[in-house]
């Protein structure tokens, strides 16, 4: 029998504001936000609850903000001190356990399967340190999975009723997983975005329980391999590991799931093309290069296969990255070409060149808000100024290849 696991997700409550508020408690009970100017076109980072009462939302123009709310304080973004307090609860999460996974400056899974206490009971335990240590309002989910748990803690948020931080607390019991996902709307479930929520009410799902229940070689028709993936996630059943940084191994990559196995060689190489420029792109706007290029192959029959090469020097040029992955591709495909159900290219061996160069260049994509935060205040305060904490580079960074639009992961 396989051990349950106890997964708990942790999410700062309104950190931007709650962090301001320690540092000006005058602002406490006020509406006011964290964002950019109303003038270019800032938005709202973060914002109180008495601001939400409004209905005023982090991600709406602030321009927007101060009309549902007049009289809205508008405070910039200080990214130096949200950073220093992300540290403070990382370090009190580690005292619990060494599993930390950090995924966005105010959100971490942690993995307590090892504690034998309740996971309700080692929530308070971890909420109430955190309060004490950091005075920071916090809510967790908990539950025998990340997916899961996550959801836990979003649903457990909005439904408390309050002016003020709901410090909330949300366990699912092992084998309730699947019940307590039925009656929640697919948005809820992770990677279920507006586009995938509306192709599946063509189908007429609206509910996780119904996504759930869906004959799956007709869901298998509209999404191709991920099908049984998403209805999987309807299910409750999640397996991925919490992932501490330093188990994470170093390196940047690119993957892209097929919704059909391809076995157009054209098709591929485009893809490799394209993977590697991606990969380029944020080595470069993460200041690092690489000694090393890397392939994964999947079939139709789920084998896997990676190939890797030791580059010439360290490499972090779109051009290089395609053409180190182009001949790796060679090697397996002129020998045995089969259909492909998934690609990727990465790179590994990872390290900061000496000099710094235009961080900013290309479009601000997906995902890359916090780098390019991080990277703000490493030009204002030097490159060693986040280190401590976690080494955001140091982690695989790897993101789905946008226009495989039916892939809803
Ligand atoms: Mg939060």
């Amino acid at each position: 029998m396989i051990a349950v696991r106890k997964i708990i997700h942790l999410d700062l409550d309104a950190f931007f504001c709650a962090v301001e508020e320690l540092y000006d408690p005058t602002l406490r009970g006020k509406k006011f936000a964290v964002g950019g100017s109303p003038d270019g076109r800032g938005v709202i980072s973060s914002c109180s609850y008495a601001a939400r009462k409004f209905g005023v939302r982090s991600a709406m123009p602030t321009s927007q903000a101060l009309r549902r709310c007049p009289g809205l304080i508008l405070l910039s973004v200080n990214h130096p001190h949200y950073s220093e307090y992300s540290c403070r609860v990382i370090a009190v999460m580690k005292k619990f356990t060494p599993l930390v996974e950090q995924v966005s400056i105010d959100e971490a899974f942690m993995d307590v399967s090892d504690l034998p206490e309740p996971i309700a009971d080692i929530a308070r335990t971890i909420q109430k340190e955190i309060n004490e240590t950091t005075h920071l309002p916090c809510s967790l989910g908990g539950a025998t999975n990340k997916l899961v748990a996550k959801i836990a803690n979003n649903i457990g948020k909005k439904s408390v009723k309050t002016d003020t931080y709901p410090n909330a607390i949300t366990c699912i019991p092992p084998g309730y997983e699947a019940a307590f996902l039925a009656p929640l709307t697919v948005s809820e479930l992770w990677g279920v975005g507006q586009k995938s929520a509306a192709l599946l009410k063509n189908l007429g799902i609206l509910t996780i329980g119904q996504l759930a229940s869906y004959p799956l070689p007709m869901l298998q028709r509209k999404y191709g391999n991920s099908a049984a993936g998403l209805q999987a996630h309807a299910r409750g059943i999640d397996n991925r590991p919490v992932q501490s940084e330093a188990e994470i191994a170093k390196s940047i990559s690119q993957e892209t799931t097929f919704s059909r196995d391809v076995d157009d060689e054209a098709r591929l190489r485009r893809m490799i093309q394209r993977q590697s420029d991606q990969v380029g792109f944020r080595l470069r706007k993460a200041n690092l290069r690489g000694d090393t290029v890397k392939i994964k192959l999947r079939w139709g029959d789920f084998q896997t296969l990676t190939r890797q090469v030791k580059t010439n020097g360290l490499v972090n040029q779109d051009s290089q990255i395609n053409d180190y992955a182009q001949k790796l591709f060679d090697e397996v495909w002129l020998n045995d070409p089969k259909p492909v159900r998934l690609i990727g290219v990465g790179v590994t061996g990872l390290e900061h060149p000496v000099e710094q160069l235009e961080l900013f260049t290309g479009q601000n994509q997906r995902g890359d808000s916090l780098m390019q935060a991080l990277d703000e205040i490493r030009l204002r305060y030097g490159k060693n100024s986040l280190k401590r904490c976690i080494d955001l580079e140091s982690r695989t960074i790897t993101f789905p290849t946008a226009d495989e639009s039916d892939d809803p992961y």
